[in-house]
């Protein structure tokens, strides 16, 4: 198992002491893990000498009612996961009070890239993102960091927080891992119901048929929104929302174009569950 760190003070000591021989990465996430946080694991491992992870259901990043409480959590099962991929140590705060100590109040609000998409569906979301990775990357002084593409927007707005505020840290983003069916690993995933599990391919069908009709000649946004939009619907998800959006800015492009990103965000009961891809390649 990979040594466990459970306050700020400590990780912040465990880094600063493997940064005297050389790099450090750093791997985010908020425990649950899979295969796709393994795949960041590893490729920071191939980065430098040591990897660290840290595992924290961040509560300023969720809504009011969303699933903060329901969150799932499997330390043990994380740590095995974390050494199996390379981890020289896990950073899982005993308290979120080791983020976020008594009288805290200053938060890191990021610019228009998280306006769109999941910005506008859920308020305050990358504010509370942003604070933390800030907060992570402070603590840690990582020489880089890895997020996985599957949250396309959130690695956008990270990229962005380490160069405007001058971080230090190198941002990498990696591609996402899927299930054998296409189905983006997801530690949300753990939340459906064996209906709900063969429903939920229908995301990456959805960027299929975008594809195939971009394959076409399609180029029209709004068609091919409302083509992904229909395949979700008819296997009875309920659409958050499904939009064609510029890699770069997350504008809405005139028309499509091979790098053009398919952007999804769908419901299965209570579960909310995103994906995203390039129309090619
Ligand atoms: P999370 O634990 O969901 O906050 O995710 C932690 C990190 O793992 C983020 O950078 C995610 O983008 C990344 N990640 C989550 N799912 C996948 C996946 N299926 N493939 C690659 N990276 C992923």
């Amino acid at each position: 198992m990979a040594a466990l760190i459970r306050t700020a003070k400590d990780f912040r000591d465990a880094c600063a002491e493997v940064r005297r021989d050389g790099r450090l990465a750093l791997v985010p996430t908020m425990g649950f893990l899979h295969a796709g946080h393994q795949s960041l694991i590893r490729a920071a491992n191939s980065q430098a000498p040591s990897v660290a992870v840290t595992i924290f259901v961040n509560p300023t990043q969720f809504g009011p009612n969303e699933d903060l409480a329901r969150y799932p959590r499997d330390l043990e099962g994380d740590l095995k996961k974390c050494a199996e991929a390379g981890a020289s140590f896990v950073f899982a705060p005993e308290d979120p009070k080791e983020i976020y100590p008594e009288g805290f109040q200053t938060y890191v609000e990021p610019g228009p890239l998280a306006g769109p998409l999941c910005g506008s569906r859920r308020p305050g979301h990358f504010r509370g993102v942003a604070t933390v990775v800030a907060k992570l990357f402070a603590l840690s002084r990582a020489d880089v960091a890895f997020f996985g593409e599957k949250d396309f927007q959130q690695l956008a707005v990270i990229k962005r927080l380490a160069v405007d505020l001058d971080l230090g840290t190198q941002v990498i983003g990696r591609p996402t891992i899927r299930e054998h069916d296409g189905l983006a690993m997801s530690s949300r995933n753990a939340y459906l119901s064996p209906e709900d599990r063969q429903r939920a391919v229908a995301l990456s069908k959805a960027m299929a048929a975008c594809r195939s009709a971009f394959a076409d000649g399609e180029r029209e946004i709004a068609r091919l929104e409302a083509l992904a939009a229909s395949v979700l619907t008819e296997s009875g998800l309920r659409v958050d929302y499904a939009e064609l959006r510029r890699p770069g800015d997350l504008e809405r492009p005139p028309e499509a174009t091979g790098d053009t990103r398919v952007f999804l965000a769908a419901f299965l009961g209570k579960t909310r569950l995103i994906d995203n891809g390039p129309l090619e390649g």
